[in-house]
């Protein structure tokens, strides 16, 4: 898993860093402005673990990963996308790594989120990306790798645009009420972005 994981993690810093402007500005409209500021502290400090986190397994060094998230940023985002990924390690273990098992993986780490933070889909935030591509990914997980890919990549992009006609009921944007509607969920941006991201190394290793 060596070589994976370490293009995994190279992948999500970058990917942070390279829309960290992008994530805080959906977060001035409607939150405090530091989503980006946030993920980037914690996927840089995973960065700095990746040589320790490239010797798991996979399901070892996304728990690790997760605890580094929940320890070293401070908004909401931080425990939440930790409790993800350390449920989803902890539910893949060292099991082999197939697509039914990152599909339950998955949904378990969804699950966890959902209890840290009291939510579910509807609320305008990340759950109303991960909760339907999960979906997509477990319906889809015994055909080709390609189309699932597609297939989650496309669901993803569709989900975070839909997130700009919600009204949020969770999170700080909760606050604004009906002002929360006409813009994307800072949260859902950033989940599409993991999600862009796992593709395209996955997509790049079957290749
Ligand atoms: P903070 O809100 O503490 O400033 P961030 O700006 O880093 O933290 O993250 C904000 C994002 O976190 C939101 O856009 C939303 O997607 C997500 N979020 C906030 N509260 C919840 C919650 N209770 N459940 C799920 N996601 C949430
Ligand atoms: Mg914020």
């Amino acid at each position: 898993m060596t070589a994976a994981i370490a293009a995994l993690i190279t992948a999500a810093a970058a990917a942070i860093r390279g829309h960290a402007d992008t994530l805080t500005a959906l977060d001035q409209a409607i939150g405090d402005g530091d989503h980006g500021v946030n993920l980037r502290r914690g996927f840089d400090a995973i960065a700095e673990q990746a040589d320790t986190l490239a010797e798991l397994p996979l399901g070892k060094a996304l728990h690790q990963a997760g605890m580094t998230l929940v320890m070293k940023v401070g908004g909401a985002s931080g425990p939440l996308y930790g409790s993800l990924l350390m449920a989803m390690g902890k539910d893949l273990d060292d099991r082999p790594i197939t697509a039914p098992a990152l599909a339950d993986a998955f949904a378990a780490g969804i699950e966890q989120m959902k209890r840290r933070g009291r939510s579910d889909v509807g609320a305008k935030t990340m759950l109303d990306v991960l909760v339907p591509v999960q979906a997509v990914l477990r319906d889809r997980s015994a055909r080709p790798v390609p189309e699932i890919l597609a297939a989650v990549l496309a669901e993803a992009e569709a989900r975070v645009e839909a997130t700009r006609d919600m009204v949020a009921t969770k999170g700080r944007a909760s606050y604004l009420g009906e002002r929360s509607r006409g813009h994307i969920d800072p949260g859902a941006k950033s989940s599409a972005l993991l999600i862009q991201t796992v593709c395209t190394v996955i997509g790049e290793a079957a290749a």
